[in-house]
């Protein structure tokens, strides 16, 4: 490293200090220990074997957001801590045990996000989102984290997708946004279920509440040990309950669509109404009321079909939430939105393409390119470089020096034609065009390469089609 200052010299000196007091610690006993790092639990990398799950799933939501006309936006994956408490809500279990908490320099309570919506909500307020034409539609991407007890399909660092619509009461919203998680999947060729419900207005719900309790109170003996808690905490969240000896009561406990206005009803009559135009099948489930505090009205989860294990969970969710702006110090503006786990729908795309033996089709190459020799390879490069921007697709491998194995790689990559360097080439100015299938080469001139592939390449005819 070249030392440009002397504030880089200090820096250099520093860290060279350290390099020595590491490798000291390394040395024990007089014996080099050596050490390894894995991810830490609940964390996964993602490999690249894994990259074109990751992409194609990044690819359709990205064509969707498009299409629907929603804007990309991005928030900091750090933030107060307050804004996830006073969103998602006391008595939540995200809140209350899975949140990653840190007390920042300055001694602010600060939090790794567990979700966006609230992130997304308070962008829109502090970043005068609000003044633009309503409503502002928006698709994030990116990391959340939850201190959960990491199992399959349930990580501590995962990926959502979610699209936000903020602005707009209208059944049309709410009905879209479940179109773009239904055709997200479809598009991937995954079949999924859309369960929905309503859980009206907050005044409705607690009305509703209240008999939940009424009716649960007679039957706390039967209940386990956390639906005792949830009566107290958060009364709504014993419709959750998946063990066993609680199913009974959950099964004939009051359904909260029989506490809703006629005006709540009509409004999710009306979103099942687009829903039945749309052809997105759906299933009517009465306890589904999500976790988070802020929804309102039209609530949705999304789940595979016939999943087993990691697969049976939710591979999203969403809903309507339209006092979430007003409780982040906004106007009373009403919105709605839904996120995706891209994680559980890998999970879900790997198990479904392997059982259905499906296939996840990368671009394939046009052409390998093969080099002999040292001055080949020098040339290679350039001409690959040359030919970077020509949208034709080149395979190769500059560090294999024999033309057989070049020439199976490009077998293995089924490309119709491959490119043939060698010192002879170099010296003429030539490179040969290999037909793979007839072996028949023409030399053509180096300057001439990309038209020469171009006619020689159908999809080249196509696109000028
Ligand atoms: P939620 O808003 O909590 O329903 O989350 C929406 C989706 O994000 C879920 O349906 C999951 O696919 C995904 N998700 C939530 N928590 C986790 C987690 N701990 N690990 C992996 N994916 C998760």
């Amino acid at each position: 490293m070249i030392l440009k200052n002397k504030k880089n010299k200090k820096e250099n000196t520093k860290k060279s200090k350290a390099e020595k007091t590491k490798k000291t610690e390394d040395v024990k006993g007089g014996e080099k220990t050596k050490k390894t790092w894995s991810a830490l639990r609940g964390m996964h990398d993602i490999l690249p074997k894994e990259e074109k799950y990751w992409k194609s799933m990044y690819n359709t939501a990205s064509k969707l957001a498009e299409y629907m006309q929603f804007s990309r936006i991005e928030t900091p994956i750090l933030e107060e801590a307050s804004l996830f408490v006073r969103s998602i809500g006391k008595g939540t279990d995200v809140v209350e045990k899975e949140m990653y908490l840190f007390e920042d320099n300055d001694g602010s309570k600060v939090c790794l996000r567990p979700e966006a919506t609230a992130s997304v909500v308070r962008a829109y307020v502090t970043d005068g989102l609000w003044n633009n034409p309503q409503p502002v539609k928006m698709w994030y991407w990116g990391p959340m984290f939850r201190h959960d007890r990491p199992q399959a399909g349930r990580y501590r660092q995962f990926t959502q997708v979610g699209f936000e619509n903020i602005g707009v009461l209208d059944p049309a919203a709410d009905a879209e946004l479940i179109l773009i998680a239904f055709n997200f999947y479809k598009d991937l060729n995954l079949p999924v279920e859309i369960h929905i419900n309503s859980i009206g207005t907050p005044e409705e719900r607690e009305r509703y509440k209240n008999e939940l309790l009424n009716y649960y109170r007679t039957k706390k003996s039967y209940l386990c040990e956390e639906c005792r808690k949830r009566m107290v905490k958060n009364p709504l969240r014993l419709l959750d309950c998946k063990e066993e000896q609680c199913q009974g009561v959950k099964e004939e406990a009051p359904q909260i669509i029989d506490w809703l206005s006629e005006a709540s009803k009509s409004y999710f009559m009306k979103v099942l109404e687009y829903l039945d135009e749309l052809g997105v099948p759906y299933i009517l489930r009465p306890s589904l009321v999500r976790g988070l505090d802020y929804y309102t009205h039209t609530v949705f989860e999304v789940y595979p079909v016939s999943g087993e294990g990691a697969a049976q969970s939710a591979l999203g969710g969403g809903g309507r939430y339209d006092l979430l702006v007003e409780e982040m110090g906004g106007k009373s503006t009403p919105a709605a939105g839904m996120a995706l786990g891209v994680d559980r729908s890998v999970i879900y795309m790997k198990d479904y393409y392997q059982q259905n033996q499906l296939r996840v089709e990368k671009d394939p190459y046009d052409i390998f390119f093969a080099q002999l020799g040292d001055r080949a390879k020098g040339r290679a490069m350039k001409i690959l470089e040359e030919l970077r921007k020509s949208n034709i697709k080149i395979a190769f491998n500059l560090y294999k020096n024999s033309l057989k194995t070049q020439l199976d790689i490009a077998n293995d990559l089924k490309v119709p034609y491959a490119l043939i360097l060698g010192q002879k080439e170099v010296q003429e100015g030539t490179i040969i065009i290999r037909d793979m299938e007839s072996g028949i080469q023409e030399i053509v001139d180096q300057k001439k390469i990309e038209n020469a592939l171009k006619k020689k390449l159908k999809k080249f005819d196509e696109l000028a089609k």
